[in-house]
């Protein structure tokens, strides 16, 4: 199923998870005959003072007795264990009510079940944490993690106004996708949308759009180009796929307006080997890209050199 449509499909069992909670509860409170007098006569009042109202004239004596009932029904409520608030749909969404639909468009809500669908996983690396924490925690105990994640703040700070593509490349376990989860972190918390995805994903994407019916390809592309920033996680990891690997990845990198973070352990002379001259030199090029080079415990941060 197309991510877009399972995530309104759960969006709405969530939303009516919440609305049947909150019936349940009032049906439970209704079982009791003194709640359900009060609860009725204050319902009954309430007309009353609507209709009134809506001749323009005067509720004032209702008022009163409208108050003292709706006083007695919730004393009788709390009798009974429960709350006003539980006569309340408790949504896991309060901006959109779990309809992941605002005025400006799509919920953010939304946004980040479609990521985490096509994610496949739930948790980025990084364990939730921004650069700006890692520095504080112990984490970055050693020079060379502190001057990365100082990097990776002010990536944070600026964006979107950054390099459009970022490289974070070195070896295997020096915590390049540890350290993409947290920038990806500590832009999702300032309210954007991060889709981070492991090359293996990019490239099944990339297959399924090649083989999709051409109306239904649009809707596969449309989270790569959407989404505030895209974090390629580990590029080189996929295997590649004839007309299909080097191809799209060329298309996205091109037309995709906003940031990238890409990781790899692989070195130049492999980029360029495996994605041809014309893939690295847009991930090589100083004006639209910079290249982070993490070392293992002597980690070092160099800039690009071309
Ligand atoms: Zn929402």
């Amino acid at each position: 199923m197309n991510p877009r449509v399972l995530a309104y499909k759960i969006l709405r069992d969530r939303k009516e998870a919440a609305e049947e909670a909150a019936r349940c509860n009032l049906e439970r409170m209704l079982s009791d005959p003194e709640f359900a007098r009060l609860y009725s006569e204050c319902r009954k009042l309430a007309f009353e003072k609507e209709r009134l109202g809506s001749l323009n004239q005067d509720t004032g004596s209702l008022e009163s007795k409208y108050s003292e009932l709706c006083a007695r029904r919730e004393q009788r409520m709390k009798e009974l264990g429960f709350s006003s608030e539980d006569l309340r749909p408790k949504y896991r969404c309060p901006v959109c009510g779990d309809t992941g639909v605002t005025d400006s468009g799509d919920c953010r809500c939304l946004t980040e079940l479609i990521y985490r669908l096509i994610r496949e996983d739930a948790d980025l690396p990084g364990n939730g944490m921004t650069p700006e924490e890692l520095l504080r925690a112990d984490a970055a105990a050693d020079k060379e993690h502190s001057a990365l994640y100082k990097l990776l703040t002010r990536y944070a700070d600026s964006f979107p106004e950054v390099k459009k593509i970022y490289m974070l490349t070195g070896a295997v376990g020096v915590g390049k996708s540890f350290a993409a989860g947290a920038v990806s972190a500590a832009l999702m918390r300032k309210g954007y949308s991060v889709l981070f995805l492991g090359a293996n994903k990019l490239n099944d994407m990339f297959l399924k759009y090649h083989l999709a019916e051409l109306q239904s390809k649009p809707e596969i592309f449309r989270p790569l180009f959407e989404a505030d920033l895209l974090v390629i996680d580990d590029l080189g990891a996929e295997t590649l796929l004839n007309n299909v690997t080097v191809n799209y990845l060329y298309i996205l990198l091109t037309e995709r307006v906003a940031p990238v973070i890409i990781t790899t352990n692989l070195g130049e002379k492999e980029l360029r080997n495996r994605y041809t001259d014309r893939i690295f030199s847009r991930l090589m090029d100083a004006d639209n890209a910079k290249v982070l080079k993490i070392g293992g415990r002597d980690l070092r941060l160099q800039k690009n050199k071309s």
